[in-house]
């Protein structure tokens, strides 16, 4: 069975009925890592906050289901009780108030959700130790009781915890931030090689194709209007690189 099978769907803002997802059909079986490219403005983004069951979009027509479950008859928060987890979902930085507090009553919700034991403080910490250390990382991060003055690997390194520890079935990585550098984009790709798993699919959303130089995708599909206009293998995103958009911007859908 798929693990995520989008088909026709239709997404519109709610305040401007302004359709922005024109009929996407994607399907994505447990263990394969998926990625969307495309140019600014086609509806990536939007993609991935229909999925996540963001407030402020409606979806007019078309299905998903997620696990066998229609995942739009559900909360957002059930969505990631059901393991669908979206990097940035959660605030990594707010002043005040201990990144590892949000990361910790996700997780709790989650446990709950499936009937299991809630974590107190002392398990959590042990886990999340486990956790780093399973991604090389160490518990400098950790330690710090206030998650401000993050640089944008730190960020990212969070990120790719936050994953490690929630254990979800399907990623969902919008890679919207240009300004990564090499080293944050190397954290975001080790961390998703080591959480690749036969039982867990990724979808990475990116802009840019050297971020597939370090993850290699079993599917790279183009988005430009609101619509997959193309799907290939990984030379799909080398030919990218090399051709630009050009070829799917010219016509409207
Ligand atoms: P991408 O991630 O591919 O760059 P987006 O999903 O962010 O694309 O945006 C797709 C289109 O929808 C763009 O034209 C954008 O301006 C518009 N859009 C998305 N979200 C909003 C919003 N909240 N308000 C107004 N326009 C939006
Ligand atoms: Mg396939
Ligand atoms: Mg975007």
């Amino acid at each position: 069975m798929a693990l995520l099978e989008i088909k026709n769907l239709h997404a519109s803002l709610e305040d401007e009925d302004k359709e922005i997802l024109k009929g996407i059909d994607l399907t994505i079986q447990p263990g394969e890592v998926h990625a969307i490219m495309g140019p600014n403005g086609s509806g990536k983004s939007t993609l991935s906050y229909v999925l996540a069951g963001r407030d402020g979009y409606e979806v007019t027509e078309g299905s998903v289901t997620f696990g066998g479950k229609d995942l739009l008859e559900l909360e957002a928060d059930e969505r990631a009780n059901e393991g669908l987890f979206l990097a940035f979902q959660y605030p990594v930085e707010i002043p005040g108030v201990p990144g590892m507090t949000f990361l910790r009553e996700a997780l709790n919700s989650k446990r709950k959700y499936h009937e299991q034991e809630e974590l107190d403080a002392m398990q959590f910490l042990k886990l999340v130790r486990e956790k780093a250390k399973s991604l090389e990382m160490g518990d400098d991060m950790l330690k710090r009781a206030v998650n401000v003055g993050f640089s944008g690997g730190e960020k990212k390194r969070n990120e790719i915890l936050q994953m490690a520890v929630l254990e979800p079935m399907l990623c969902v990585l919008d890679e919207t931030d240009s300004g990564l550098d090499i080293d944050a984009l190397k954290i975001v790709a080790d961390g998703v090689n080591a959480l690749r798993d036969t039982g867990r699919s990724m979808l990475v959303i990116t802009h840019y194709q050297r971020l597939l130089n370090y993850i290699q995708p079993d599917h790279v599909h183009v988005m430009a209007y609101g619509k997959i206009q193309k799907s290939g293998g990984k030379e799909l995103a080398l030919e990218l690189e090399e051709k630009g958009y050009a070829d799917f911007t010219g016509k409207a859908a």
